[in-house]
């Protein structure tokens, strides 16, 4: 495949140095070939799930983890969903992906539940499921066969999901809010497009996207617009979360200002299944 690569950067005149990006990231040649291997990872059991937890920051409980998919690729080793869910969503093979991590994802959570009957589970949502016709009908059987309380369950939308279409995006919304799955607005503030249509949107939590927190202790910017959501989420009665908190400043910052919940490596990195029921363990104990 790294031929085929070659050969057709050489017909499209590329350098070496584009060849090398393009390897890296999306060439058609290896996208191709992964494409292939995406067919198949499903049947070879190539998937498993992360589990990230979200902390409460008031009463300093674990209250949910959030599912992210990792493909343990048999050469290529562990690949980022950053990579292959676009090309999931490009093949339609995102269905059938989505379908097996809601139901791992809520077999898993009736697992957690035995030990943490109030544990939530975040599932992230792609925009062609979203839109995917059968998306209730789907959501109703994996919560009946698993026998989870759905109002544990939140799904994950970005705003770029929702904008396209907001008309049809609440009624589907309100589908969702009418089966008592909880609906978090994920990566918010990348999408500022949107914020006059908030409140028309029957959402339970705003995920602040972790690029505003990065920055939240050198740029003042940051910290002003950090602290116009968690003031926004505040008046608009949601909960808000901030992603991808990396140190204990960027934590404090957050608790002080009153944000609801935090999550990112300074509390966990996601966890697998196996590692998290010790975490959670050892968080409540100390
Ligand atoms: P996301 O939903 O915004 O997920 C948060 C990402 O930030 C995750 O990357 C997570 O591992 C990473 N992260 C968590 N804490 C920190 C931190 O403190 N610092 C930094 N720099 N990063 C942190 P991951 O797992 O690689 O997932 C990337 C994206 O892939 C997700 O972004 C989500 O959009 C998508 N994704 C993951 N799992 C699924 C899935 O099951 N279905 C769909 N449709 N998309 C998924
Ligand atoms: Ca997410
Ligand atoms: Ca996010
Ligand atoms: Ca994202």
């Amino acid at each position: 495949s790294a031929d085929r690569a070659m050969h057709s950067a050489k017909r499209k005149g590329k350098n070496r140095f584009e060849l090398y990006n393009q390897l890296e990231h999306g060439s058609d040649a290896v996208d191709l070939a992964l494409e292939n291997d995406l067919h198949k990872a499903m049947e070879r059991g190539e998937f498993s799930l992360h589990y990230q937890p979200l902390l409460h920051l008031r009463t300093n409980q674990i209250i949910g983890v959030e599912a992210l998919i990792r493909w343990n690729h048999p050469k290529r080793g562990f690949i980022s969903p950053a990579t292959f869910i676009p090309l999931a969503e490009e093949t339609g093979l995102i269905v059938a992906i989505s379908q097996w991590v809601m139901e791992a994802a809520c077999h898993q959570l009736k697992e957690l539940q035995r030990y943490y009957p109030k544990m939530k589970m975040n599932i992230n949502l792609s925009t062609s499921c979203f839109l995917q016709h059968e998306l209730i009908d789907n959501l109703e059987r994996v919560i009946s066969c698993t026998n989870i309380d759905p109002r544990y369950l939140e799904i994950e939308l970005t705003e770029s999901t929702l904008m396209p279409n907001a008309a049809f995006a609440i009624e589907r919304l309100v589908q969702i809010k009418k089966r008592q799955i909880k609906i978090a607005i994920d990566d918010f503030g990348t999408g500022f497009s949107s914020l006059s249509y908030l409140h028309r949107f029957p959402i339970d939590t705003l995920k602040i996207d972790k690029s505003f927190i990065r920055h939240l202790s050198s740029y003042r910017g940051e910290a002003a617009i950090v602290k116009a959501i968690i003031d926004m989420g505040r008046s608009l009665n949601v909960t808000v979360v901030a992603e991808g908190v990396e140190t204990e400043k960027q934590y404090k910052f957050l608790k002080d200002y009153g944000c609801d919940c935090v999550q990112g490596y300074y509390i966990s990195k996601p966890l697998p299944f196996d590692e998290l029921l010790p975490f959670l363990h050892e968080w409540k104990a100390e």
